[in-house]
């Protein structure tokens, strides 16, 4: 069954943009405050308030709209979409219908190797609502309207993704560009970026499309792919036992990994959608537009053909880098003044990424120096340290913030390439074993691995291994001739 049926998604995003202001009144945006403490009556929803567009919000969402190819409407306006609940005080969103700010996009993104196109079908602006919370402990359910009145895009996609893979690689990509763009910090974790994504089967080489659930607020990539993975596998059981699939939302429910079912689907028609008549139409100016344009900057994709053309990258290694841009500054700072590039992609996604993983921390959140990485990597190349100890001497800059090489002052960590040094401890090693000296003069090589071993261990780890080997096979060398 699974070759005869073809996967179906489309996604809808919701990306918070990178404001000071609320959209429609000058309450702050700033994420983490006490709750219901950046509100005003306008996002409150009280009667005799009126809106007032922020045009920084409105410059953001044109950005985002052209960094994902998209076609800026000369035209646009504000509809209202009615629905209640709790945390929409004003019982309807102000958001846009039937004329959005801009259609008919693009977005090219990896996926194992290979370039896949994605669909833009609208990106169009709108209000976000406040936040529930549910105490679990007394039952009771706060709202939080901090959050009511920040400006979002709402990125739709036609349903071109075949795969949760591919949906999964496209909202990488989408998060890297609108990053890039300048336009919202996507953080999946504070909610600046969040998903809905619809799913259907339907036989191969069919063109109509089966019927689809919707999965509402997907806030990580993880639970993007894996909720989209159950929903193939639960649609396949489903079509294969002959039963009929409802149109239905359901969410994902990250602790048994299942997603359940919400409500049946609402149609545009319930939303009753009306022109806001508080909000005059707008009609964009083309030059503001393309002066827009012209300000973008180097895109993700463009980036990473540079990196490959300019660096000698491998494409994975640049994928992997340029995913963010926060991640591709600090590789091209550190290749400035360290220029090996293969050496310091290897090191940003090893040391670099593993760190930030291994502590859940976003590539923003490095608090290390491009330059630090350079010195780091340069004292190696100088003998001065072994590559093992300069990884621990980065995990240690980067937690204490400190200098690699004021630390490897500090702790005696310099390598010893002292040759007069180093034969001495090779002549007591020598004379302390006698026996697998004559192992390895028999000509049994892996003697010489416990030799080595025993060098390491008298220099505390610090000997430095060419050297040492050289020496040591040098004396074991001699030692042969002298003995009778
Ligand atoms: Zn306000």
């Amino acid at each position: 069954m699974a070759d005869a049926v073809e996967v179906v998604i489309g996604l809808e995003v919701h990306v918070e943009l990178k404001t000071e202001s609320k959209i429609f009144c000058a309450c702050s945006t700033r994420f983490g405050s006490p709750p219901n403490t950046q509100v005003c009556p306008i996002c409150l929803g009280h009667p005799g308030t009126l809106p007032v567009l922020n045009l920084k919000a409105l410059e953001l969402a044109v950005r985002a709209a052209l960094a994902l190819n998209c076609k800026v409407a000369r035209y646009t306006k504000f509809d209202r979409k009615n629905y209640f609940y709790p945390d929409l005080p004003k019982g309807y969103q102000i958001s846009q219908y039937d004329a959005p700010l801009a259609e008919h996009g693009w977005l090219e993104f990896r996926v194992d190797g290979r370039m896949r196109t994605a669909r833009i079908r609208r990106v169009h602006l709108e209000e976000d609502a406040g936040k529930l919370m549910h105490d679990e402990v007394t039952g009771e359910t706060l709202v939080d309207f901090n959050r009511c009145g920040v400006p979002l895009i709402e990125v739709v996609t036609e349903p071109d993704l075949r795969s949760p893979r591919e949906a999964r690689a496209f909202m990488e990509e989408l998060r890297a560009v609108l990053q890039y763009a300048e336009v919202s910090d996507c953080r999946m974790q504070e909610g600046s970026l969040r998903c809905d994504a619809n799913i259907s089967l339907r036989p191969r080489g069919a063109t109509d499309l089966g019927t689809k659930a919707e999965i509402k607020n997907l806030n990580s990539f993880r639970a993007l792919e894996k909720a989209l993975e159950y929903e193939v596998a639960r649609q396949t059981r489903a079509l294969e036992r002959g039963e009929r699939l409802v149109l239905e939302t359901r969410g994902w429910d990250e602790g048994r990994q299942v997603t359940v079912p919400l409500r049946t689907k609402e149609e545009a028609h319930d939303y009753r959608y009306f022109p806001e008549p508080d909000l005059v139409p707008m009609t964009l100016d083309p030059e503001w537009v393309e002066q827009i344009r012209r300000s973008l900057p180097e895109l993700p994709s463009q980036r990473m053909a540079r990196f490959q053309a300019e660096y000698g990258l491998p494409a994975y290694d640049a994928g992997v880098i340029v995913a963010s841009r926060r991640l591709a500054d600090f590789f091209e700072e550190c290749v400035r003044h360290y220029p090996h590039p293969k050496t310091v992609s290897n090191w940003v996604m090893g040391q670099v990424l593993g760190y930030l993983n291994s502590r859940g921390l976003e590539p923003e959140e490095l608090n290390f120096e491009p330059e630090r990485l350079a010195e780091l990597l340069r004292m190696v190349d100088e003998g001065v340290i072994s590559v093992s100890v300069a990884r621990e001497v980065f995990e240690e800059a980067v937690s204490t913030g400190k200098s690699p090489r004021a630390l490897v002052e500090e702790k005696g960590l310099e390598q010893l390439s002292d040759t007069g040094a180093l034969a001495a401890v090779v002549r007591q090693v020598i004379e302390e074993h006698p026996s697998p000296v004559r192992d390895y003069r028999r000509g049994k090589v892996k003697a010489l691995g416990f030799l080595m071993g025993q060098v390491m261990k008298k220099t505390a780890g610090k000997a430095n291994p060419q050297l040492a080997r050289r020496l040591l096979e040098e004396a074991l060398a001699t030692e042969r001739e002298e003995t009778p």
